[in-house]
């Protein structure tokens, strides 16, 4: 049994596409990792970043110093954003912008959602959400008095599109639910949820964290009206580094987001008396944008642009698909229980495993060099980012954690 799991990460390393990749990835002197399983919160830098993040700073900063911004940096929130859009959500230019942490930029687009549908007073979303997405909505319901209609969750799966058609009506300003559920890995079904939406004359707003950089958005195709996500999951961005915002070209006219700074001005070094919104996306920019952590997101997107959004769906399916077969033979024996969908078409890039107790075996998997990731209560979460994990690599992360439930 243990033979033929082996025997078959071998077979799916030789004939992965992707595997060239993965020597792209900086593995520091000393490093000390058997299986790196949590892409999904936080990706691994590029070699290619660490020469980049060296270049700029002795080059661009160091070189041009003040003349950077004139040069192109007024621009790389627009430029990236623009690029970002087209190899990875599906956004054709002029409706993405990179900014703020991804937590400011649902405030601002749903601030700036709720003003522009006036007359609606709810806000639908989930109770599985992501905390910030849940906690931002509270701030401004309380802020603009509106009220939140909370659709109850099943944590094993996530949001249905019945749920929603359920509850949207004419008193629906906006709703927003994540992509992937950052719990369960559950893949919403977004033309269809956006749909709904839309039929009740409401406003859709997404959260992609989870799901760019592993699994194929089409946010134009799809109707979408807003969406965020960050660049430091699937898309190596580096800790803290900063997140994108999509608008839709039709909407953004009327799209008023609530921190109006100078970066996001009409002329913005006219440093006029009043504040005038910029035309088209950069409206969407509040201050000066983080320059320097959008450094690594050049390389991040050739290397995602190369391999292909499609390519890394099909690895990413066939690694999960291979982590739920070491689950159900390795791990079930010891009442693991896989609480993600078993259906691809309904799987985001991870996989949640569950046992009461779990939390205790984390210390002693990150001192045998496995990192996965833990989420209350009981979960394990399993998040082999497919442009830099081999088939090997969860296997070896998993028998680890099988040897750690033996004892
Ligand atoms: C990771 C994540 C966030 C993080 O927001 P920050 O502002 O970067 O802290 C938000 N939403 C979802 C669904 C996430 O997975």
């Amino acid at each position: 049994m243990t033979d033929d799991l082996i025997a078959r990460a071998t077979a799916l390393d030789a004939a992965d596409p992707l595997a060239v990749y993965r020597e792209q990835f900086l593995a520091p002197d000393g490093f000390d990792v058997v299986a790196y399983l949590d892409g999904n919160s936080l990706g691994r830098p590029l070699k290619a970043t660490a020469a980049l993040m060296e270049t700029f700073i002795r080059e661009s900063w160091g070189g041009r110093l003040i003349r950077g911004w004139t040069d192109e940096w007024m621009e790389w929130p627009l430029r990236l954003g623009d690029r970002l859009g087209r190899v990875a959500i599906g956004a054709a230019g002029g409706q993405t912008v990179i900014a703020d942490s991804t937590t400011v930029l649902i405030y601002k687009l749903a601030r700036a959602a709720v003003a522009a549908r006036p007359g609606r007073d709810r806000i639908v979303l989930d109770t599985d959400n992501f905390p910030t997405d849940r906690y931002v909505l509270e701030g401004i319901a309380a802020e603009r008095g509106l009220e939140l209609v909370w659709i109850e969750t099943d944590p094993d799966t996530g949001i249905h599109p019945g749920q929603v058609a359920e509850v949207v009506d004419e008193r629906t300003a906006l709703v927003l639910f994540s992509h992937v559920a950052y719990r369960s890995g559950w893949l919403a079904d977004v033309p269809e949820i956006t749909r709904i939406a839309h039929d009740a004359g409401a406003l859709a707003m997404w959260d992609l964290c989870h799901s760019v950089g592993s699994v194929p958005v089409e946010l134009d195709r799809w109707d979408v009206d807003l969406a965020v996500g960050c660049t430091y999951k699937y898309l190596n961005g580096g800790p803290g580094a900063p997140a994108f915002a999509y608008a839709k070209k039709d909407l953004l006219p009327g799209l008023r987001q609530p921190i109006q700074g100078w970066m996001g001005h009409r002329a913005s070094f006219e440093m006029g008396p009043g504040y005038e919104p910029a035309e088209g996306s950069r409206a969407l920019i509040s201050g000066t944008p983080p320059i320097l952590a959008m450094v690594p997101l050049h390389a991040n997107l050739d290397m995602l642009e190369s391999a292909g959004i499609g390519a890394v769906r099909e690895k990413s399916l066939l690694l999960t698909g291979y982590a739920l077969d070491i689950a159900d033979e390795l791990l079930a024996p010891f009442d693991v229980e896989v609480v993600s969908p078993r259906d691809p078409r309904r799987r985001g890039g991870h996989l949640t495993l569950r046992k009461p107790g779990f939390e205790k075996l984390l210390d002693p998997l990150w001192d045998a060099g496995v990192i996965p990731d833990y989420r209350r209560p009981d979960g394990l979460r399993i998040g082999p980012a497919p442009l830099s994990t081999s088939f090997g690599e969860v296997y070896r992360g998993l028998s680890v954690l099988r040897s750690l439930l033996e004892k």
